[in-house]
């Protein structure tokens, strides 16, 4: 049963509140959902988060990657060959890691739709739960406490807050988020690149000696600065997590030998998928690198995906799974549902997603 068709739609759905972080503010999320089916009718979806800012790809790119050299590398080709299938996705748009994720999704919903199975069980496991962070975004304050006492009482009990906006108030407003939320939840920060080195040692250091308790801190400088971050860790004792600087296995091997992260933030989007995300899970656990599974601001479909690999493969803290719990509605039925901290997956076959 070869494929048949390609076909690229557009998710495009209003968010509960703005998402702002050091890097970008939306009120939406914008993806591309990639639909592929086999000549029995039988289809597989997979989605492509637009983060032009990490990825590169605007949603126009993602449509013309995804309908000219992915479709023509998928289409007459059989599921069931997975792996080669994919490896060859890989190696036909090496530079679009968010087109060649939606097309890897894709293929594997198809191919375990084919086999009458979830995502998780094809994926070699049988849990259909993960615990997931929820993020506030940067803010004010007075508003960044409210919103963090509001997900708390929403059932959340880690909270990633998003800092690197400005390092003179980043302390006072960790400090503030601190002091509400209590000692039982456990605080994580991400940077997304806004800090200088010098500023992010300075900031980490006043949160140490305030007792903050800070779980980790994600990419505290510039993406391509490795040697920064790698001078981070050495000087903060907040443990420092690579996201940005980290797509796949080659930054990956250079964070590694540099000693430049405690752990990484594995995202489908940056990875290209769920093959090449499972390498990089097992390379860090080889080194003894700790591992997260996160997600960029995307649907159910890509966040479905991640939260299938972090119930199967494991992560060393808890996952950063929170962004389709933001979505306010969606033309997609199906899927994961969230209960307080949890995310649920159907045992129904693939992603259980069907569009309305
Ligand atoms: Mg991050």
């Amino acid at each position: 049963m070869p494929i048949v068709e390609v076909r690229c739609g557009v998710l495009h759905a209003p968010l509960r509140a703005p998402f702002v972080t050091a890097l970008r503010s939306t009120t939406v999320v914008e993806s591309l959902l990639v639909e592929i089916l086999d000549e029995s009718g039988t289809h597989g979806i997979g989605e492509a988060p637009v983060v032009e800012k990490v990825t590169g790809e605007s949603l126009h790119a993602l449509r013309v990657c995804v309908e000219g050299p992915l479709r023509s590398v998928v289409v007459g080709r059989e599921p069931d060959d997975l792996v080669p299938l994919l490896h060859d996705v890989a190696r036909q748009a090496p530079s679009n890691p968010a087109a060649r994720a939606a097309v890897d999704v894709a293929l594997h919903d198809l191919a375990a739709r084919r086999q009458g199975v979830s995502l998780p069980r094809f994926l070699g496991g049988t849990l259909l739960k993960v615990p997931t962070d929820v993020t506030v975004s940067a803010d004010t304050a007075d508003r960044l406490v409210a919103a963090a006492r509001d997900r708390v009482d929403d059932g959340f009990d880690v909270v990633k807050l998003k800092v690197g906006t400005d390092p003179v108030t980043d302390v006072e407003r960790v400090l503030a988020v601190r002091a509400a939320v209590g000692e039982a939840v456990t605080v994580r920060l991400d940077a997304n690149q806004g800090w200088t080195p010098q500023e992010a040692v300075r900031v980490l250091g006043l949160l140490e000696d305030a007792d903050a308790g800070v779980e980790l801190v994600e990419q505290p400088v510039a993406a391509a600065d490795i040697d920064g971050l790698a001078w981070v860790r050495r000087r903060a004792q907040t443990p420092v997590m690579a996201d940005e600087s980290v797509f796949g296995l080659r930054e990956l091997v250079t964070v590694i030998s540099k000693g430049a992260a405690d752990s990484v933030n594995v995202k489908l989007a940056k990875a290209g998928g769920l093959l090449p995300a499972v390498a990089l899970l097992e390379l860090a656990r080889a080194h003894g690198l700790g591992a997260m599974v996160g997600s960029m601001m995307e649907g159910p479909v890509g966040v479905g995906a991640a939260a299938s690999l972090a119930a199967v493969h494991g992560t060393t803290v808890v996952p950063d799974l929170d962004a389709a719990w933001w979505l306010d509605g969606s033309p997609l039925q199906g899927g994961l549902r969230y209960e307080g901290a949890m995310v649920h997956l159907p045992d129904t076959p693939g992603l259980g997603i069907e569009r309305r």
